[in-house]
């Protein structure tokens, strides 16, 4: 295994989440293996062609079964595994936001500016809230501690 090379600066443009392919004829898997290296992992095929899957159809939520059924669709030879390892080492680079659900159900975000979500009960789907919602009165962190963000999921159903 070749080890990790320390990447040279890379253009804040490229580090953007916007990673929808440019009118160009530019390579975007060229544009995914930069980011990736930004970010300091190593643009492995898998690791390109699961990014190619999460982030070339703009903001969305998967999970990790919802991207390997789109994996195996697209013919990525991947394992669920893989598929798990890849989105928790996207999401400590700061690619992906894990939201959790519940307990047992972990959606990835491939947009991870602060933003909060409805969770419409029995289709499983996680959907944007537009705009900005006001949080009532925070409780105060515990000593030496201090709050780093606030995730709200309003958890909406079928009405009637
Ligand atoms: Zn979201």
């Amino acid at each position: 295994m070749s080890s990790t090379i320390p990447s040279p600066a890379v253009p804040a443009a490229l580090l953007a989440r916007d990673l929808t392919p440019s009118p160009r004829p530019g390579c975007p898997f060229n544009a995914l293996r930069v980011r990736l290296r930004g970010v300091n992992l190593r643009p492995t095929r898998q690791r390109v062609a699961l990014g190619w899957l999460l982030f070339a159809k703009g903001d969305r939520h998967v999970t990790a079964e919802m991207l390997y059924d789109e994996a195996s669709r697209a013919r990525v030879p991947v394992s669920l595994a893989t598929i798990y390892n890849t989105l928790h080492q996207f999401t400590e680079a700061g690619l992906l936001r894990e939201v959790a659900v519940d307990g047992s159900k972990t959606y990835f975000d491939t947009n991870v500016s602060d933003h909060h979500h409805f969770f419409v009960e029995g289709e499983e789907k996680l959907v944007d809230i537009p705009g900005t919602i006001s949080v009532g009165d925070l409780p105060i962190a515990p000593e030496g501690m201090e709050i780093s963000r606030v995730d709200v999921i309003v958890r909406i159903r079928k009405s009637g």
